[in-house]
């Protein structure tokens, strides 16, 4: 049977333990989620405070002295109740607040202690926390729990991909800048609508594929690259990138991704400049030509469209031609919209 109250277990170091001697399922599966959050977050120092000493596995005396037990009853349960503003409340105070005796002086004397030596101070990290029991405690609890639990673990953020981003770099003898990496992630989910491929381009970014590298280690075989090019020594990088059998895969993607652009109809030398740029790494140059390439990009595309782009093909001295029905040549202010959106930006 389960001895503690549930409070009590809460904190304690071997939740593990009572969660096993729980037969109800809502109860320890609900407990056993509460435990990893303890753990991933780290919050077990920063909430020892809240141990009730009655109960606490790691606090001896409880065992051989039950009178502790009958300290909840009397509105001290937690080390927290005992202390006030960072200091323990003196034994006269609590014995004239909560009722206690003489004889419980020693008891006092002990979980002193051993908040002393063993709970020691919190952190400092998690204040909202501990003041979010405090007030749950003294019976004001707060009526946005789910807002501030979702808040919290936002801010926490206890995952880092550094240490994959420095194994890329290490195995492709290149440099990814932070704004690089956050932008690799986000185009897995921006890309595709299909969770399957989603979740693929995640496992190979995070790289989850075992590689015959990784294999090698267990089974001694040599890391021969899985599409049969011969190479021994096959990593991520290669089997996802290097690999001569990818290379005119990757060849044929980038050729895709470079014919997307109205724009080259007009300014064609200057859009080619801007790939130049980008594959020599001049990133400050071509960031100040892609800003002057934005705003007529977007005038001749999603702003004013097709007529837009035959009229400015015109001013260019190529030949754009007249307009197909449905579509209407520009009108007048449309006209003097366009042409400001390439003379402020130098074009015209
Ligand atoms: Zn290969």
């Amino acid at each position: 049977m389960f001895s503690s109250p549930i409070q009590a277990v809460l904190m304690d170091s071997n939740i593990r333990k009572y969660i096993d001697k729980i037969h109800n399922p809502w109860v320890s599966c609900t407990l056993n989620i509460w435990r990893k959050v303890v753990k991933e977050f780290k919050l077990e120092q920063d909430l020892a405070l809240f141990k009730w000493y009655a109960y606490d596995s790691d606090f001896a005396p409880n065992k051989l002295d039950s009178r502790f037990k009958s300290w909840p009853a009397k509105g001290l349960s937690t080390y927290d109740s005992l202390i006030k503003d960072g200091n323990l409340i003196s034994f006269d105070t609590l014995k004239q607040r909560h009722n206690l005796e003489k004889q419980d002086f020693f008891r006092y004397l002990q979980i002193r202690h051993y908040i002393k030596t063993t709970i020691g101070q919190m952190s400092n990290t998690n204040v909202e926390l501990v003041t979010l029991f405090r007030q749950a405690y003294s019976g004001d609890v707060d009526t946005r729990l789910i807002f501030f639990w979702y808040n919290f673990f936002m801010n926490k953020l206890p995952h880092s991909t550094d240490y994959v981003k420095m194994l890329w770099e290490k195995e492709g003898g290149m440099c990814i800048s932070r704004e690089e990496w956050t932008q690799m992630w986000e185009w897995q989910w921006r890309s595709t609508s299909s969770k399957s491929w989603r979740e693929f381009g995640w496992k190979t970014l995070i790289r989850f594929f075992i590689t015959p590298c990784q294999k090698a280690h267990y089974d001694g075989n040599p890391p021969v690259c899985w599409r049969n090019c011969g190479y021994q020594g096959a990593h991520h990088t290669h089997i996802m990138w290097d690999c001569p059998v990818l290379r005119t895969y990757w060849k044929d993607i980038h050729g895709a991704i470079g014919g997307v652009c109205a724009l080259a109809n007009v300014l064609g030398q200057e859009l080619c400049e801007l790939e130049r740029l980008c594959v020599s790494g001049r990133w400050e140059e071509a960031r100040v030509l892609q800003q002057r390439l934005i705003e007529p990009n977007a005038a001749v595309t999603r702003k004013l469209g097709v007529p837009a782009l035959k009229q400015a093909m015109e001013w260019f001295g190529f030949h754009g031609g007249s307009c197909r029905s449905p579509l209407q040549p520009l009108t007048e202010a449309e006209s003097q919209q366009l042409r400001r959106d390439f003379s402020s930006n130098g074009w015209l």
